[in-house]
């Protein structure tokens, strides 16, 4: 089943969406305008922005006004109040995430039809999201005594489990009788284990066919964040899981929150699910090159290839499936930039100080000297120019270069 968000298809066969969420006060409308628009031109498709008070309800038609990707609002606590007093932040948002478990204890029900009626009469869909940090306490009160009372009792993490999918299923069948069509949920379960992600996923899945977004809550900082969210996201669409990610990092204090967005888009090219850009294949050093310039020059060129990627994307369609090789020594050079479609092999150490540059597979020159990194970045530049620019329909044929090849004296620090 396909929901669309704001324009954007989440579910059935449509590619699987990035997602990210701003961590700025939404009430300052400006700097958070400036943070959805950083993270979407990184990529991300969607962007969802918290909405706790009215401040932050009053900002958020100014936000939607200043950006050009849908923007999702996450309520919790007091939705059904903010929604029906805000009926612009209503109109302007293109779909609500109401968490079950936070939607008030004694009327409960009545506050999440109040949302689901808002969603209806605005046509938006929303995401039933369910946390296991916040998880509908009475719910599971309820399913721990039931599994109490049997003659042999589950573990309670399991029992845990089926809460949350019980807490989502029950929310999503609640928003239909009340009128919300099936074709305006999306579901969630998020936890921060990865065995438990897996588990509460495959239930999901097994139990509906509302589209599923994927994520690890509260994953971490730094390659804790990063491992974890990739183990578990990576099982799950592995196995046709998913619909929608996000990668919920920790960023270091003064951090680049688009980083969750990089990740996300890597475990999706990974995967080979989708391709956002060219990527690098770098080989790690060893012995063989004990200087830093092979570390230097491949972070270079992933650089490169990443800040043109906005003008590429519109420019050179396909370039995103473009494989670039960079390789330290001649033991695995020659062959992994020749299954590349660019490559270079710089010389280890006490290598003879030539650069052989691969192009389709075939030996096409030998850089030296000490602008080597310039130099064949002109290469690729011109090979994508060749390869995917309009003008020249796509073509493979000769790279043209005008570069110092192997008649340029080698610095010898480069080894
Ligand atoms: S390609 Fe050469 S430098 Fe790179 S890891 Fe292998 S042996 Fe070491």
């Amino acid at each position: 089943m396909t929901v669309s968000v704001g324009g954007v298809p989440v579910g059935s066969a449509h590619p699987i969406v990035v997602q990210s969420m701003t961590n700025t006060d939404t009430a300052a409308a400006a700097a958070t305008a400036a943070q959805v628009r950083a993270l979407h031109e990184a990529g991300s498709e969607l962007v969802r922005v918290t909405v706790n008070t009215d401040d932050a309800a009053r900002a958020v038609p100014a936000i939607v006004a200043e950006v050009d990707v849908p923007v999702i609002g996450d309520f919790h606590y007091n939705g059904h109040l903010l929604l029906t007093k805000h009926p612009e932040c209503a109109r302007a948002l293109a779909k609500y995430r109401i968490n079950p478990g936070n939607v008030g204890t004694k009327r409960r029900d009545d506050n999440f039809r109040t949302i689901i009626q808002v969603a209806i009469n605005e046509g938006k869909p929303v995401r039933i999201g369910v946390n296991w940090g916040s998880l509908d306490q009475q719910l599971l009160t309820d399913m721990m005594d039931a599994n109490a009372k049997l003659a042999e009792p589950r573990d309670a993490r399991d029992v845990t489990m089926d809460a949350m999918v019980e807490s989502a299923m029950r929310s999503a069948e609640l928003a239909e009788e009340s009128g919300l069509p099936h074709h305006h949920i999306i579901l969630s379960a998020k936890v921060s284990g990865v065995q438990d992600l897996v588990a509460v996923y495959r239930m999901l899945a097994a139990r509906s066919d509302y589209p599923l977004h994927l994520g690890l809550t509260e994953a971490g900082m730094g390659t804790k964040g990063v491992v974890a969210s990739t183990a578990g996201l990576s099982i799950l669409l592995q196995e046709g899981i998913g619909d929608t990610i996000r990668v919920s990092l920790t960023p270091r204090p003064g951090g680049d929150r688009t980083e969750e967005v990089q990740v996300a888009q890597q475990v999706l090219q990974s995967l080979g699910l989708r391709s956002f850009t060219p990527q690098v294949t770098a080989c790690p050093g060893c012995g063989r090159t004990t200087s830093t310039f092979f570390q230097q020059m491949a972070e270079e060129i992933q650089q490169y290839l990443r800040d043109q990627r906005p003008a590429w994307q519109a420019r050179y369609p396909g370039s995103e499936e473009l494989r670039v090789a960079v390789m330290g020594c001649i033991v695995n050079g020659p062959g992994e930039s020749k299954h590349a479609d660019i490559g270079i092999s710089l010389p280890g150490t006490a290598e003879e100080p030539r650069a052989p540059v691969y192009v389709d597979g075939a030996l096409k020159l030998t850089l030296k000297g000490d602008t080597i990194v310039a130099d064949f970045l002109r290469i690729l530049d011109d090979y994508v120019e060749r390869r995917f620019g309009s003008a020249n329909g796509g073509s493979q044929g000769h790279v043209a270069v005008g570069v110092h090849q192997a008649d340029v004296a080698f610095p010898k620090n480069h080894t």
